[in-house]
């Protein structure tokens, strides 16, 4: 038997946007809002979850097998966020603790961020920005601050999902681009639709001008950007990462990038996070850099806010939850 919501405690993280937290207690939901600007110390996490029911997290929270062990009385997971990576979700599925996610409702905020920093590296945007506070603008310089056209060339997506689409499709529209993709499994739709074409992975590094990274951070894709990978790359290529920091060798995107083996990078996510800001990326001509905020819209981060409030309402209400990430979870029966 489900809990009634006023048997629930639902702990929420960080000061989400109100939205999900009105819909928790206009069901009649207990809400406990961690009061913090800063994210719990794991002590204090467990500490917190072990007095509640329901978690409504976020990346910052590491949901371990041992944290889950210690925590099985949670009945559900809502993690305000679509990429879990801090969850061990094996482990809560053995645990019988569903795990959701806020998919789709980011994806044109991500992609438009991915967008962005393609154009910006492509005309050093960031860089002449700061170029003008370093006192540099005195005359016209014609081979000043060159950068390259975008017109025609090649997007490479690691990752072609919700968010990958979203960005070539940008890609195409705005710039005639032409799109290779590499996948584990091969997306007919978004083949038709894009006229994307499916490649190895040893093809996307030595074809794209642009590769952008979408994928989601597994074991088999973290440090897959590697020096290794770098040297495969076109000497013209940009990379643009806005998944996860973790896929990227940090040092080694430095280095590549200094020794001219690719020819400049966008990051929104860093390796690791946040990026000190003595970082030398950051003083770097063809990059620019942003402090992971993809999804950084008022729109976006409400309509995120209402979908992690929401799946917790319809578990207790026994309803379906169409973004749940391990739904065999629900087949389980948990010791209350
Ligand atoms: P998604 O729809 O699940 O797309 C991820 C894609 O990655 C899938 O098409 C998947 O296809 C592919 N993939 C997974 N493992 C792969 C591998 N080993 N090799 C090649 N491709 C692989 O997810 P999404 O909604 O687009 O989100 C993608 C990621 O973006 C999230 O996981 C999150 O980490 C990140 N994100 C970042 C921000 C930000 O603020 N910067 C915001 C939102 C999301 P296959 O299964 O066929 O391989």
């Amino acid at each position: 038997m489900r809990r009634n919501p006023g048997e629930v405690n639902v702990l929420v993280t960080r000061k989400f946007p109100e939205r999900g937290m009105e819909l928790l207690k206009d069901q009649g939901f207990g809400v406990s809002v961690w009061p913090g600007e800063e994210p719990m110390t794991d002590k204090e996490f467990l500490k917190e979850a072990k007095l509640s029911t329901a978690l409504f997290c976020t990346l910052s929270e590491k949901v371990d097998r041992s944290f889950l062990e210690e925590c099985s009385h949670i009945d559900i997971i809502s993690q305000f966020g679509v990429g879990y990576d801090n969850i061990d979700v094996e482990a809560a599925g053995e645990l019988g603790i569903p795990v959701c996610n806020t998919p789709d409702v980011l994806s044109d905020a991500t992609a438009d961020v991915a967008f962005a920093l393609m154009i910006n590296v492509s005309r050093k945007m960031f860089w002449l920005h700061k170029s003008i506070a370093r006192g540099e603008w005195k005359y016209f310089r014609p081979g000043y601050g060159l950068g390259i056209e975008l017109r025609g060339k090649t997007l490479g997506i690691f990752g072609l999902g919700r968010i990958g689409t979203e960005m070539a499709k940008r890609c195409k529209g705005a710039f005639g681009m032409e799109v290779i993709y590499h996948n584990r499994n091969r997306k007919a739709e978004a083949e038709k639709e894009l006229g994307a074409r499916y490649v190895s992975f040893e093809e996307l590094l030595l074809h794209s001008d642009i590769l952008s990274v979408h994928a989601n951070l597994t074991n088999e894709t973290e440090g897959i950007f590697d020096m290794n990978a770098f040297r495969k790359m076109k000497s013209s290529a940009i990379f643009i990462n806005t998944a996860r920091g973790l896929m990227h060798d940090e040092n080694d995107l430095a280095t590549a990038l200094q020794k001219g083996i690719i020819w400049g990078a966008g990051l929104d996510v860093t390796n690791p996070e946040p990026m000190e800001s003595d970082n030398p990326l950051l003083e770097m001509e063809n990059v620019a850099v942003l402090p992971h905020i993809g999804s950084a819209t008022t729109e976006t981060r409400n309509r995120m806010s209402e979908l992690a409030a929401s799946a917790i309402v319809s578990y207790y209400r026994g309803e379906r939850i169409d973004n749940i990430v391990n739904p065999q979870a629900l087949d389980i029966k948990k010791r209350e």
